[in-house]
């Protein structure tokens, strides 16, 4: 039995270090709370833990390296403290779990990306050293028996709806980590957002590979439109918003329950990496131009007609083979429309094993990031055009906690930003617990956050062209 500074017996401790996407954060949170089941408890330092886990990222290179940094530093703590043991897991241990195996001694145990539920054999030393399971549809997948152990605020929650990814994106080594698509059932996602409901969340980030394939896999096959219209009904969620969806997946009745349900947040994040035919042909994304404009057509009309605006994020990839000058014009050219109210940008990065990785036209890797820098500048203009519309109006603004900058300042964000990713609203002139869904007007912007006083009557600088929306009711919404 382990001992505290004074000699007395204390429970066993465990750190965790969890790296790359909101699914992984899921799985790390799983087996957080087996190992509190098991008896142990959580130890916000690594010098304090007799079980040390990565939860590892594979995605691209820079997240990769950084796996393995994380893995060399614990296993230099391993170093001073005897007895301690370091576990490896996720998408770097399912897809190199052999080489790291030969590579790194120091690793106790290995297990995959879907190997959670063996994570209990390795707390009691029944688990083999290599321990990653091969992928397939029966493979785990974290549901509401799951239990989860969650990390951060309480107010807000990640939901993995699905795991894994049957695409053939021509970029992309996900479906080599994850595994092919497994879809939760439709009460095991109510029950588990339920009890979250009841323990205080208020608002739940669906998760998902590919969102929008939700349910295909299912005997019957079911769609996100049949699983928001169930978690519309739970009571206490004040948000349900969607992340990853595939854009030629995005139907009008499901533009319609966005825009439509109250509960639903009026948001979308859906990648859609470019707008050039044949870089997505290249892509294997299977849509083009074309398909990506009706999705934005029907987004729209679904808007206008509840009368809410839809938030949009998006995801692109520049410099991927065969984008040459003019195939990026037209993606800088279509950025500069406006559409999107958060976009990330990556420069293409070569991943072995992937279609991409064999084309020819390949575009220098500092060509590829001044593409990326060239789409971030663009994008910069469109959001500090948008977030000046804001200026004078009223919002609902759900409150995160108190801000980094200054004391006196809360952190926020309206429905139209997600956690973690997008730009905040800074809350001033007042004050309102975590969780908590206030009105606030804003009386400042810039290019990604807002600035808005709890004083409803404070006078703003510069008044927005409509002044009237604030008399649209306590959850006034945003249009
Ligand atoms: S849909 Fe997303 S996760 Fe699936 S293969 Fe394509 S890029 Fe990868």
């Amino acid at each position: 039995m382990p001992t505290d500074a004074r000699g007395a017996p204390r429970r066993r401790a465990i750190h965790f270090v969890s790296l790359g996407c909101p699914k992984n954060r899921v799985d790390t949170e799983a087996m957080a709370g087996i190992a509190r089941a098991e008896g142990y408890e959580l130890a916000a330092s690594p010098d304090q833990a007799e079980v040390l886990v990565v939860n590892t990222c594979g995605f691209i290179d820079p997240a990769k390296e950084e796996s393995v940094d994380t893995i060399l530093e614990l296993a230099e703590v391993k170093a001073r403290r005897p007895g301690t043991r370091l576990v490896v897991t996720g998408c770097l241990s399912q897809r190199h779990g052999d080489d790291l195996a030969a590579e790194l001694p120091e690793v106790d145990h290995f297990l995959g990306s879907a190997d959670v539920p063996r994570f209990r054999e390795v707390l009691a030393g029944r688990a083999p050293r290599m321990a990653v399971s091969e992928l397939d549809r029966r493979s785990y997948l974290v549901d509401h028996e799951a239990p989860r152990l969650r990390d951060g605020p309480r107010h807000f929650a990640y939901v993995k709806i699905a795991e894994g990814c049957d695409r053939p994106c021509g970029f992309c080594i996900i479906p080599k980590l994850r595994g092919p698509q497994r879809s939760r059932t439709i009460p095991s996602v109510v029950e588990e957002v339920a009890r979250l409901a009841d323990e205080g969340t208020r608002e739940i980030c669906l998760i998902a590979q590919d969102l929008t394939r939700y349910g295909v896999d299912l005997e019957p096959a079911v769609g996100l439109e049949h699983l928001l219209d169930a978690l519309v009904r739970i009571d206490g969620i004040a948000w349900i918003r969607l992340h990853y969806a595939y854009p030629s997946a995005v139907t009008p009745e499901l533009a319609r329950r966005i825009a439509g349900y109250d509960k639903v947040a009026s948001y979308l994040d859906v990648p859609i990496q470019h707008i050039d035919d044949e870089v997505l042909r290249r892509m294997r994304r299977g849509y083009g131009e074309r398909r990506v404009r009706r999705m934005l057509d029907d987004l729209r009309a679904a808007s206008e007609d509840a009368g809410r605006r839809i938030f949009l994020r998006t995801t692109l990839l520049v410099g991927h083979p065969g984008e040459d000058e003019d195939a990026f014009a037209r993606l800088r050219d279509f950025v500069a429309e406006g559409h999107f109210d958060h976009l990330g940008v990556f420069p293409w990065s070569r991943e072995a094993g992937t279609p991409s990785a064999m084309l020819p036209s390949r575009v220098p890797d500092d060509e590829a990031r001044a593409r990326a820098d060239e789409i971030l500048a663009v994008q910069a203009q469109v959001s500090a055009d948008r977030q000046r519309e804001f200026v004078g109006r009223v919002l609902e603004v759900v409150v995160d906690g108190p801000s980094e900058t200054s004391e006196f300042v809360l952190e926020g964000r309206h429905e139209g930003q997600a956690p973690e990713i997008d730009g905040k609203v800074l809350l001033v002139d007042g004050t309102a617990e975590p969780g908590a869904v206030v009105r606030a007007r804003v009386v400042a912007a810039d290019t990604y956050d807002l600035v808005a006083s709890l004083d409803l009557e404070r006078p703003v600088e510069v008044a927005a062209e409509s002044e009237s929306d604030d008399e649209g009711g306590a959850f006034a919404p945003i249009t």
